[in-house]
């Protein structure tokens, strides 16, 4: 790893998952750039990693657009250092059964998923390859595997896993791992969400979910940052172009 202070880029770390990883990254060691669609919305996590010590700049962003980008990683490198570590986490949920999915729910789900973590780990890998030394993590889901009134999520969560494994085997040679974490039910925003759209009080859903858990609790984001922790250290190495199914059970 290089003797300057890591660099790690968390997306969508407003809140959620994202803002757990950021906080374990920074507890790390790391600098952290907070990217989410508001540098608003992200100053929340900074403040939080700055009053505990860390360091960390806040970054508004749009994944999905390529020009948003490539000023964010630019703006992170400039402001930090040049970046080692990618989490691509930032995503979005339109459920609805097939038929009554629009067309703009299935775009929107891709490009936030997809395209997002596609030009995020381009932009990014240009600094790992050019320092030898590289971690990209993507947010899959264990939605993955088949779930109703996920078509367009589901799909973007197993692309993401194809994403990964070829980012193993083509960045590889430059230092560089990619892997994905797949979560499981974590309580977050999101599957509050989800809670929403089936009309269910959340902790009504919690308790159903948690019933049918092996380990008989929801998982917490910083269940999801302790994993991604362990991807983006120095010993993790050997591990590339695999997904990790956290879900208090085996779920794959
Ligand atoms: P969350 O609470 O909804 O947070 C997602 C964050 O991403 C929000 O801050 C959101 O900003 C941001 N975001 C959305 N679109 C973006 C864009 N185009 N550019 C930049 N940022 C964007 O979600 P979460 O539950 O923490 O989930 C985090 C990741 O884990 C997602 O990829 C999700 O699919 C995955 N995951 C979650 C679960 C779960 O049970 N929660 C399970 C499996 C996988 P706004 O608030 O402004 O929209």
């Amino acid at each position: 790893m290089p003797q300057t202070q890591c660099v790690a880029i968390v997306t969508g770390a407003a809140r959620g998952i994202g803002a757990a990883t950021a906080r374990r990254q920074a507890a790390d060691g790391r600098a952290v750039a907070v990217v989410d669609l508001k540098e608003g919305d992200a100053q929340a996590t900074v403040d939080r990693i700055t009053a505990d010590g860390g360091t960390a700049v806040a970054i508004g962003a749009d994944v999905s657009d390529a020009e948003q980008v490539s000023a964010a990683v630019s703006q992170a490198a400039e402001r930090l250092g040049p970046p080692q570590v990618l989490v691509n986490n930032a995503g979005v949920i339109r459920d609805n059964m097939l038929y009554k999915m629009t067309e703009d729910d299935w775009d929107t789900v891709m490009n936030v998923h997809l395209r997002g973590s596609f030009l995020m780990s381009r932009a990014a890998q240009e600094h790992m390859t050019s320092q030898g030394w590289g971690r990209i993590v993507s947010l899959s889901s264990t939605s993955a595997l088949g779930n109703r009134g996920q078509a367009n999520y589901s799909t973007a969560k197993a692309g993401l896993q194809g994403l990964t494994k070829t980012l193993a085997i083509e960045l590889g040679k430059f230092g560089v791992t990619a892997n994905a974490v797949a979560p499981g039910f974590i309580e977050t925003d999101m599957t509050k969400a989800t809670a929403e759209r089936v009309g269910m009080d959340f902790e009504d859903f919690k308790a159903a979910a948690a019933a049918q858990i092996p380990v008989r609790r929801p998982g917490r984001p910083e269940d999801i940052a302790a994993t991604v922790s362990f991807l983006a250290s120095e010993d993790a190495g050997f591990v590339s172009g695999q997904v990790i199914y956290v879900a208090g059970g085996p779920r794959d």
